[in-house]
C-alpha cells in the first residue's frame, strides 16, 4: 500500500503566489472549467453539448443525473472529462487545487464546514461514507444544492485490499445507489478508504463503474488531531497548483481549521476546484 504523506517531509518556504500571466490564459482557464462543468461560455473554441444521448444534463461537480438504474452505471464521458485510472494530483501548472473532504457527512461538522465554504464561495469535494449517507440525506442534498461534489467512500470504510471482488461490488454499488437516491446525482469520482488499493483494482474500478480513484498529495494527518493552526500550516504549505488537499470532515478541529486555511491559500493565488473539475484540466498548462 503506497500512501503518500508529504506532511512528514520537511516544510517548504511559502511559495510565491502564483499569478495569472495574461487575460487568454484566465479566458483558457475559464474554457475548460466551463467545459467541465458543461456550460457554454462565449468566447471558447469548443463548447460541447451538456447533453448526452439519454438527455441527462451534466451539472456542478461534475457529478451525473440519476436514471433509475439499480445496477452499478458507469458515466458516459462528459466533454472535457476523460479520467485516468487514478489521481494524488493533476499534472497543471494552472493555479487550481481540490479541496476534499473524507468520512462524513457529520450532523454538525458538515453543515458548518458548508457555512464556511459557502461564506467564502469556495467549491469542495465530499468522499462520504454509505452509512452516514443514509443517516443524513439532508446534508447530502445540501451538498450538492451549494455546488460541491460527491464521491464514493464505499459503505463500511474497510480496507479494500483484504475483501474480495465480490465485496467491493457491494461497498460501491451500495454507496453509489445511497448517493443517487439521497442526491439524485450519480458520483463519478471514488477514494479507497486509507488509500489502500492495488493497481489491478483501480483497474478493475475504472472499467467496471468509471470511477478514477483519487488519492491525494498533501495530507495534514488531520485525523491524530494535532491542532488547527498544525493542520493549516501543513495544507497551505503543501498546496500547489494540480494539488489535491486531504482533509476529514468528521473532526471538529479539522473544521476549526479551515478558514485560516482557505484564506492563505487563496492568499497564495490558488483557486479551489472539485476533484472533476480538476481532473479536466490534466495536462493542460
Ligand atoms: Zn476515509
Amino acid at each position: 500500500m503506497k500512501v503518500t504523506r508529504l506532511s512528514d517531509k520537511p516544510k517548504h518556504r511559502r511559495q510565491p503566489p502564483f499569478t495569472v500571466k495574461t487575460v487568454t490564459q484566465i479566458s483558457q482557464h475559464l474554457c475548460i472549467l466551463t467545459g467541465a462543468l458543461a456550460l457554454p461560455l462565449s468566447g471558447c473554441k469548443t463548447t460541447q453539448s451538456s447533453v448526452d444521448n439519454r438527455g441527462e444534463v451534466y451539472v456542478a461537480g461534475a457529478s451525473q443525473r440519476g436514471n433509475g438504474s439499480t445496477a452499478a452505471p458507469r458515466p458516459p464521458a462528459a466533454a472535457g472529462y476523460a479520467p485516468k485510472e487514478s489521481y494524488s494530483k493533476v499534472q497543471t501548472s494552472l493555479p487550481f487545487v481540490a479541496l476534499t473532504f473524507d468520512d462524513g457527512p457529520h450532523p454538525s461538522n458538515t453543515p458548518r464546514l458548508l457555512d464556511i465554504l459557502k461564506a467564502r464561495d469556495v467549491k469542495a469535494t465530499f468522499f462520504v461514507v454509505g452509512t452516514n449517507v443514509k443517516r443524513y440525506p439532508n446534508i447530502m442534498r445540501r451538498i450538492i444544492a451549494e455546488g460541491h461534489e460527491i464521491g464514493n467512500h464505499t459503505v463500511s470504510h474497510g480496507n479494500m485490499t483484504k475483501m474480495s471482488s465480490a465485496q467491493i461490488e457491494r461497498e460501491l454499488t451500495t454507496a453509489h445507489q445511497s448517493i443517487q437516491a439521497a442526491t439524485g446525482v450519480a458520483p463519478r469520482i471514488m477514494r479507497p478508504p486509507y488509500g489502500a488499493i492495488t493497481s489491478s483494482q483501480k483497474s478493475w474500478i475504472k472499467q467496471k463503474w468509471g470511477y478514477p480513484s483519487i488519492m491525494w498529495s498533501v495530507d495534514p494527518q488531520d485525523w491524530k488531531k494535532p491542532g488547527a493552526s498544525v493542520v493549516t500550516s501543513r495544507l497551505v504549505n503543501g498546496a500547489k497548483p494540480g494539488g489535491i488537499l486531504l482533509v476529514h470532515d468528521i473532526h471538529s478541529p479539522s473544521i476549526d481549521a479551515m478558514p485560516g486555511t482557505i484564506d492563505q491559500i487563496l492568499r497564495k493565488g490558488l483557486q479551489f476546484v472539485t476533484v472533476s473539475q480538476l481532473i479536466a484540466l490534466d495536462g493542460k498548462g
